[in-house]
């Protein structure tokens, strides 16, 4: 993983790579950032231009060690992660991963990097093991924290590290990214990148998901077709939605968000655009272009008072699954409450 090939993050990109080139690199360093922000990536990069032979403004990629650093098959790269399955990073494994072996010098490189993923998981324990070697750290090594909540770390853990905030990305970065890697159709790209909110591995998570796939085309036949429901189909749809939240219980879904929540969030962005059509009457702002004929009818016929209650009653939703609120009677409510709204 080189630099080059990391979508946005110019910020983060530009501080390392200067820090290598001026030889002014940290002892440590906190990557913080929601679950598929691209820490890993960003460290895989850092860790590849730092052992890389023949460095540029990059690592140059056909190097022994990059080679190695590619395949994740450099001894001077070392990942320390939680146990699989086990909620906290031990400082069993502090000890061993990193502590002890931190004192062997590098095999080949100038530099020794410990890439430590999930690094939220460390106890305070796990933490002060590892606070007496970020303290005191071999000239070569490099710690590099990964985590979700940098919160979660000590003051004086904190106070020793470099802490780089990933930064979430355009939509239209997001969606070249995946028209040109994943070969995603526009309309497609144009959804899952309103839903990933700037976060690109949950947008190549979404776009090459088949479940997700199923549960937008569910989702989109229940909202085209439900001002025209009767009781028997309502009631079928309802066993469509629950089919697939059980389906996700089981823990059949391959999604990181409840599929019931990525519903909730595909009709919001329905009435959005229904929404957005009504006040504009321009359809180049719609993230549902294809169904545009759809929208457009639906703006004619929704008043603002009807849209602001389907709002509305998406929300009494989310509330009432957060709340355990009987599920098939919760889904009932929703969808009578989009009818009602929705002529
Ligand atoms: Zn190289």
């Amino acid at each position: 993983m080189s630099f080059s090939q990391i979508i946005g993050q110019e910020e983060a990109k530009s501080l390392l790579i200067n820090a290598i080139k001026t030889e002014k690199t940290s002892h440590a360093y906190i990557f913080s950032g929601p679950k598929g922000s691209g820490k890993m990536m960003l460290a895989e990069a850092f860790a590849q231009m730092l052992l890389c032979e023949n460095p540029g403004d990059d690592a140059c990629g056909q190097c022994h060690s990059c080679h190695q650093s590619i395949s994740r098959n450099n001894p001077d790269i070392i990942y320390v992660s939680p146990e699989e399955g086990k909620a906290s990073l031990s400082v069993d494994i502090v000890r061993e991963q990193i502590n002890n072996n931190i004192v062997i010098k590098p095999y080949s490189g100038k530099y020794k990097v410990y890439i430590v993923d999930e690094a939220e998981k460390m106890n305070q324990q796990a933490q002060n093991a590892l606070l007496k070697t970020i303290e005191e750290p071999p000239a070569y090594a490099i710690i590099i924290l990964l985590t979700t909540n940098h919160n979660s770390f000590l003051q004086t853990i904190l106070s020793r590290c470099v802490t780089i905030q990933m930064k979430t990305i355009s939509d239209e970065a997001i969606k070249s990214h995946l028209t040109q890697k994943f070969q995603i159709v526009d309309y497609q790209s144009e959804i899952v990148a309103s839903f990933a909110q700037g976060n690109l591995g949950k947008a190549i998570e979404l776009a090459t998901s088949a479940d997700f796939q199923e549960i937008k085309e569910k989702t989109l036949s229940l909202v085209k077709r439900v001002g025209a429901m009767d009781e028997y189909e309502i009631s079928q749809a309802v066993g469509e939605i629950k089919d697939l939240r059980d389906r996700d219980k089981k823990g059949e879904g391959n999604l990181s968000q409840p599929f019931v929540g990525q519903i909730l969030d595909l009709i919001t962005l329905w009435y959005r655009d229904v929404l957005l059509y009504k006040a504009t009457a321009d359809d180049s702002l719609l993230i549902y272009k294809e169904d545009s004929y759809d929208i457009k009818q639906l703006a004619d016929t929704c008043t603002y008072h009807g849209l602001n209650e389907i709002f509305d009653t998406i929300d009494h939703t989310r509330k009432r699954l957060s709340a355990n609120v009987n599920f098939e009677l919760t889904i009932m409510l929703l969808i009578v409450g989009l009818k009602e709204n929705s002529k």
